[in-house]
């Protein structure tokens, strides 16, 4: 029977609880446990694939297609888990359910109500994950902050469910802040009491406090800790900024996390082996031996969170070329406004993500030609692989105003368009073309040369495709359909025969780099940016 390790979070929101719990996996997983994770999110939206990227961040895609919490980004570069749709659960997702059941006549002649039914669901959600699936140990993140209203029902499920499961089958961690207080030159605990508080006003009493501080914590305050809040002195577990995020779990190891976790669960698992993530992944990152400045071309630059696996994939090609990673955030409107040389000058790589809207378009569209036109190193990742053949369309074969027909309905040169399928669509929520699709490669390109196979399986989420009519032309001036779907022919990797590295994809590549596993075309990214 699987056991459940249950993360919530305390004082303020963006404390790390999903590197935590990804940690968590990574040092269980290091001492031979197989282990699951789940994110937990409060709102309504059934999943955040309709919301905007100022609301939510980046839309995480699983193998299966599901539009996901980032966090489960996190916990797939972090672990081996593969995770799936059932591995997030939002409020919206289990409302959906329950009313559709009640709708159906499931719960007749009974009134429906948050007690049992909302927090029944949330229940067979967390542990139907493991079934049948010889997992050791589920990790459960609840998303927001303790005393949310909108978290209730979840921790009361998770409440029930400790019980139910008994001590030795299910622990919470509850990861909270410890200010550094300057006018008072020291620490404070309040915050962590509060929050403490607050858990266990709702019934549930922490196993064990992470605490996120930027600097050291004393022993003083550590007992203070243990003591207000009823843990453990070992439990108090002080987690401090660090400069990548994939030290954390060696952090915590040095701190006892993962033994702690042992004795709690009674776990039966051998001693922690981190020597892989140390050697591939940590010492590479503190000693690099060169230096690569890659320009990110975006339109939501300002916020940390919207490419997110974009920058981590960075990060990965970075280690795997044993150098140090500088990341120049451009506001595509910035370049709209003027020129694109004005803030690409001297970059080694220009990298142009995914995106929806025409807002921002005609800065990337100037990018690419900068990096076209320049030979610098170019990677184009959905938009960014559209817009790449709305600039060599517009600026080499000559078809002036070419454009998506996203942007521009009525343009003379559909280059990117909708497929049949796709125009019938009226729904927002889930119908994109999402998920793993295969690719085909052809040999003797910068793609083949990357994967080094002729078939790869990649994420997708996106509407428009290329349009095939125009296939011939750009074929004739230059334009390489190195990557294509072999039941759909649908274009999937472009390149250019004239540039040193030019690769551009209509899937996803981010979402499957690991930082001991660089995804091939962020490795080679790098690679084509260092010379
Ligand atoms: N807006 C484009 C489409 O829907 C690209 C999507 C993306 O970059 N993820 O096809």
């Amino acid at each position: 029977m699987a056991k459940y390790i249950f993360v919530t979070g305390g004082v303020v929101s963006s404390l790390g609880k999903g590197i935590a719990s990804a940690s968590v996996g990574k040092l269980l997983e290091s001492r031979g446990l197989k282990v699951t994770l789940i994110k937990c999110d409060p709102y309504i939206n059934v999943d955040p694939g309709t919301m905007n990227p100022y609301q939510h961040g980046e839309v995480y895609v699983t193998d299966d297609g599901a539009e996901t919490d980032l966090d489960l980004g996190h916990y797939e570069r972090f672990t081996s888990a593969k995770l799936t749709k059932d591995n997030n659960i939002t409020t919206g997702k289990v409302y959906y359910s329950v009313i559709t059941k009640e709708r159906k006549g499931d719960y007749l002649g009974k009134t429906v109500q948050i007690i049992p039914h909302i927090t029944d669901e949330i229940k067979n959600g967390i542990t139907r994950i493991a079934s049948g699936k010889n997992i050791d140990v589920v990790i459960v993140e609840i998303g927001g902050t303790v005393g949310d209203i909108e978290g209730l029902p979840f921790l009361e499920a998770i409440r029930q469910l400790k019980l139910e499961l008994g001590r030795e089958y299910a622990i919470n961690i509850h990861v909270t802040l410890v200010p550094y207080i300057k006018s008072a030159g020291e620490i404070k605990t309040k915050p962590t009491q509060h929050s403490v508080g607050t858990l266990r006003e709702i019934g549930i009493i922490p196993d064990i406090i992470l605490c996120r501080a930027d600097r050291e914590i004393s022993k003083e305050a550590k007992e203070k800790i243990a003591l207000f809040c009823n843990v453990d002195k070992e439990a108090v577990i002080p987690t401090i900024d660090v400069k990548s995020i994939y030290e954390v779990p060696l952090n915590l190891h040095k701190e006892g996390l993962d033994n702690l976790i042992v004795r709690l669960l009674h776990l039966k698992c051998g001693d922690s082996d981190l020597s892989d993530w140390e050697n591939n992944v940590l010492k590479r990152i503190r000693c690099p031996k060169s230096e690569v400045t890659i320009a990110v071309v975006g339109k939501y630059i300002t916020l940390q969170d919207t490419y997110k696996s974009i920058y981590e994939a960075l990060v990965h090609g970075a280690i795997a070329n044993d150098t140090r990673l500088l990341i120049k955030k451009i506001d595509s409107e910035d370049i709209e406004k003027s020129s694109a040389e004005k803030y690409l000058k001297g970059v080694q790589g220009i990298l142009v993500p995914g995106g929806f809207g025409y807002r921002g378009i005609e800065g990337k569209i100037k990018a690419i030609k900068y990096a076209r036109e320049n030979k610098i190193p170019f990677l184009g990742i959905c938009l960014g692989m559209q817009t790449a053949v709305i600039e060599f369309a517009r600026n080499v074969c000559g078809m002036n105003n070419a454009n998506s027909t996203e942007f521009d309905e009525d343009t003379k040169y559909p280059v990117i368009s909708l497929l049949e399928e796709q125009k019938k669509v009226k729904d927002k929520g889930a119908t994109m073309r999402l998920g793993e699709y295969e690719c085909r490669i052809s040999k003797g390109t910068l793609a083949y040369e990357a994967y080094k196979k002729n078939s790869i399986l990649e994420r997708h989420r996106h509407r428009y495709e290329f349009n095939d009519k125009y296939g011939e032309v750009m074929k004739k001036n230059g334009m390489v359909f190195s990557g294509v779907n072999p039941e759909s022919s649908l274009v999937e990797i472009v390149e250019l025969k004239d540039h040193p590295w030019f690769v551009a994809c209509q899937f996803h590549p981010e979402f499957k780099s690991k930082p001991d596993k660089a995804h091939p075309l962020f490795r080679d990214f790098i690679k084509a940016a260092l010379k």
